[in-house]
């Protein structure tokens, strides 16, 4: 039987919708506009399109969305005087930094600089240790809306076997904290592992994040497991044009699969509302006004 397909899209559009109506709230309550500032160095086309998509969405939520295009050779003290203004600026709630960042720029060196209450993609050390303390308020974008598609199609996953392959600070690593503080019992695969197929024959929840098109094989899951594709990759479509595809051998893995992530339209889908949602949270956070929950 052919695996139920794991509609993302769908879900980001019922929180979108919670968050709409959530700001609009806060608006006329408090008279507070949640604001989103993104920084762009240099013109990567991909991340470009990424930039511009999160300033959209920030807008048609009612936040107000500031964007900062820096020339792709502007020297690392520049960019950190940015990131520190944009710190400093009461009406700025949430700050992205688009990465990558051109080679010369030193990103260790930018997330110092960011104001860890303003950390929208909880990329800090200060978030990242709050999240490993049970403490963090904002997560991850790409694991909190994985966790939510877990939460609406699985339910609860208290004592699950998941494993996660891939172990980036982006993914991975909070991917895994949030599974673990959910009860599941989690591994964690990466480029030195060994007999992965063994490994991910296990999992009751397989989740990749690796960067590699079609890379988990059909034979690597357990049949009726939930399969839970991070990878966005475009490849050539044969036609002169490319496509997007995910980290798994999608149309094989669904067959065997209970549940599956399609790629585009699954996890991808959510990122960009949770950014929103963590706006959102950080607003309030910022404003002492209490968190919004179960949104
Ligand atoms: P990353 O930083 O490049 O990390 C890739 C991970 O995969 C690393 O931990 C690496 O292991 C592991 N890996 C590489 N080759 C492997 C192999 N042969 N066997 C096992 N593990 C292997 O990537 P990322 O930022 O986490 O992103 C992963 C994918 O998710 C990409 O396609 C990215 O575009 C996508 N992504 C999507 C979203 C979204 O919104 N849907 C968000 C973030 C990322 P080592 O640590 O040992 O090198």
């Amino acid at each position: 039987m052919s695996a139920t397909i794991i509609d993302g899209k769908a879900s980001a559009a019922k929180l979108r919708e919670k968050i709409a109506a959530y700001a609009a709230e806060l608006k006329a309550a408090h008279g507070l506009q949640p604001g989103l500032a993104t920084v762009l160095v240099g013109n990567d086309p991909a991340s470009e399109v990424y930039v511009r998509n999160k300033g959209k969405t920030a807008e048609a939520l009612g936040f107000r969305s500031v964007h900062i295009a820096l020339p792709a050779d502007t020297p690392q003290n520049e960019l950190l005087a940015t990131v520190r203004q944009l710190s400093a600026d009461k009406t700025v709630h949430g700050i992205l930094v688009q990465l990558p960042l051109p080679k010369h720029l030193d990103e260790a060196a930018v997330l110092d600089a960011l104001d860890p209450a303003k950390d929208v993609d909880a990329l800090t050390p200060t978030n990242a240790g709050l999240l490993l303390s049970g403490r963090a308020h904002l997560v991850s974008c790409t694991p909190a809306g994985v966790m939510l598609l877990l939460q609406e199609y699985v339910g609860d996953i208290a004592g699950k076997e998941v494993l996660v392959i891939g172990r980036s600070l982006l993914f991975g690593k909070p991917a895994a904290q949030l599974l673990l503080a959910a009860n599941a019992t989690v591994t964690m695969a990466h480029s030195r592992s060994k007999d992965l197929p063994m490994l991910a024959r296990r999992a009751d929840i397989l989740v990749a994040a690796i960067g590699k098109p079609g890379f988990v094989k059909a034979d690597w899951i357990k049949p009726g497991a939930v399969v839970i594709d991070v990878g966005i990759n475009r490849i050539d479509a044969g036609d002169g044009k490319t496509r997007l595809v995910g980290d798994v051998d999608y149309d094989a893995a669904k067959e065997v699969a209970g549940a599956i992530t399609p790629v585009p339209g699954g996890v991808g889908a959510m990122t960009i509302v949770c950014l929103m949602q963590n706006t959102l949270i950080a607003a309030c956070a910022q404003n002492n006004l209490p968190l919004p929950t179960g949104l």
